[in-house]
């Protein structure tokens, strides 16, 4: 079994290493953080204050939340919608980092995360993926990089993406304001599990931290193979 988990802050650059990993591996992929948007999306449209848990809880029964794989990709489904561009703007990345820090909201997607990993080689990326989700996962890695590089990155997907993008300095901003709620919440919150690897990636391209962390699976699965 390859299990990885890859948790780190916002706009480290957790799904373009996932995504690659997958595809060189051969493994399910989870975008955790899409489910959380989903559930902030949901919340913003009814018109909802993300944070209030008194208005989130009574949604949190009847939103269906649902990962397809469509040709090697994922399609993120919302009650049936699929909102896979819809939940790519930074407002649903507040929204999202927001109801998180709900705990029974946290409940319902970990038992969906725990789910789709049974019995499944995965990646997934996320903030609680090492310490909660996957906590035997056989690979973890913590993913950082300096706010201004992340946001720089961040207006880039965007762009390329064809989304609104804010001003660099404004995502910057508000990646800080996320990075802060991330680790200050109560519930699960965001830290390094004792045996993830630590990796900053401010001055490393994409394909040199996919490219550390393949040779790092490589190794434990060739160790695997000789101890067996
Ligand atoms: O990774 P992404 O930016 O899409 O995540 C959006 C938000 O969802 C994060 O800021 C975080 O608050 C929350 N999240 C979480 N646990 C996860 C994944 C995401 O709390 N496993």
């Amino acid at each position: 079994m390859i299990t990885i988990a890859i948790d780190g802050h916002a706009g480290a650059g957790k799904s373009t290493a996932a995504r690659a990993l997958a595809r060189a591996l051969g493994l399910v992929y989870l975008d955790t953080g899409a489910m959380y948007r989903m559930m902030g999306l949901k919340a913003l449209r009814q018109g909802a204050d993300p944070g209030d848990e008194a208005a989130v809880l009574p949604m949190l029964e009847s939103t269906r939340i649902e990962v397809a794989a469509e040709g090697g990709e994922q399609r993120f489904l919302l009650d049936g919608e699929d909102v896979s561009s819809a939940i790519r703007t930074a407002e649903c990345g507040m929204a999202a980092s927001a109801v998180s820090a709900i705990p029974a909201v946290r409940e319902k997607l970990v038992a969906l995360q725990q789910q789709i990993a049974r019995g499944a080689n995965v990646v997934m990326d996320g903030r609680d993926i090492g310490t909660v989700v996957l906590p035997n996962a056989k690979y973890k890695f913590f993913v950082t990089a300096s706010p201004a590089v992340r946001a720089q990155r961040r207006y880039q997907e965007l762009v390329e993406k064809g989304l609104p993008a804010k001003p660099v300095k404004e995502l910057e901003a508000e990646i800080e304001k996320r990075d802060y709620d991330d680790t200050h919440r109560a519930h699960s919150p965001l830290r390094q599990a004792e045996d993830a690897e630590y990796i900053d990636t401010t001055g490393m391209s994409a394909q040199e931290v996919i490219d550390h962390m393949l040779r790092r699976v490589q190794e434990g699965e060739a160790g695997h193979d000789q101890t067996v």
